[in-house]
């Protein structure tokens, strides 16, 4: 096994708002030259930094919007949200929980803060992912999976130096609980200051770190900060994470999903005339139908 080394660690730009509840910079396409081919299968991460909204009755959001060819998976570190769509899914996302919604074939939705957390305001700290999905899934039935942050399988670090949430994909041996299309692994590591973690995922597999809290040194050689990415090169399989304070990270490792990306606001496709035809099936209302 060899080692995988960093290559390049980029600090969040300027912020824009996603309707009006969500304070996100864009780390996947944006930073440097993270494009949606350099990370995929993950193709977009929006990141909200920690954000504090002031207390509101009508909470702030996105409202109905449609999404083909892709799922969303949103991770609350801060705050809650609340969200419905078009296939029956819905719910609240708190904190520590993550949803994993497969957009598929067409589902609109609505992303909002949940109403009693917006009533009070608060920080606000999220992660959301578009994670691709191969040709021959995109037009598959929309799905939802709601995980509470209990449900979630845990790898506990020796010496209680931490744990590792398995989200997704492998660690030591723990399972993660979303199932996912193609080979993903998606970890939340809650590192005690000092605690070592090691990570083997393989060479060919993107992969790139997002620095949620604290402070962190990769390979004993580069440091990141909080709200940091790192994206790390193809050139091998291990690496270390050394928590300098306590820190949250959250890694992210997949296979990439070898087929050409047309992409177009809300639509992720293979090609130019699969975007058409999504924005005429949403014209034509084959999306479902979600009241605003
Ligand atoms: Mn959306």
């Amino acid at each position: 096994m060899t080692k995988k080394t960093v290559e390049f660690i980029a600090s969040p730009g300027e912020p824009h708002f996603v309707g009006d509840g969500f304070r996100v910079y864009n780390y996947i396409p944006g930073a440097k030259n993270l494009d949606m081919q350099r990370m995929n299968p993950f193709i977009m991460l929006d990141y909200n930094p920690k954000f504090k909204f002031s207390p509101v009755e009508k909470p702030r959001g996105v409202g109905v919007h449609p999404h083909r060819g892709f799922e969303t998976v949103t991770i609350a570190y801060k705050g809650k949200v609340a969200h419905h769509d078009s296939a029956g899914g819905g719910g609240v996302i708190g904190e520590g929980d993550v949803q994993w919604m497969t957009a598929a074939s067409g589902v609109l939705h609505k992303e909002y803060h949940e109403k009693e957390w917006s009533k009070n305001g608060g920080i606000f700290q999220m992660v959301q992912l578009w994670v691709n999905l191969p040709a021959k899934y995109k037009m598959s039935t929309p799905k939802y999976q709601a995980i509470s942050n209990n449900a979630i399988k845990r790898y506990y670090i020796e010496n209680n130096e931490g744990e590792v949430e398995v989200i997704a994909g492998n660690y030591n041996g723990i399972n993660g609980v979303a199932s996912t299309f193609t080979p993903i692994n998606m970890l939340n590591a809650r590192l005690n200051t000092d605690a070592n973690a090691k990570f083997s995922f393989p060479s060919n597999y993107n992969t790139a770190i997002l620095v949620i809290e604290g402070k962190i040194e990769v390979n004993n050689e580069q440091i990141a900060n909080t709200d940091q990415l790192i994206l790390m090169k193809n050139d091998g399989e291990d690496f270390n994470i050394k928590a300098i304070d306590n820190s949250i990270v959250l890694l992210l490792s997949g296979e990439p999903i070898d087929e050409p990306i047309a992409a177009y606001g809300p639509f992720v496709m293979n090609t130019r005339d699969e975007l058409l035809q999504a924005f005429e099936d949403y014209k034509k209302g084959k999306f479902g139908f979600l009241e605003d």
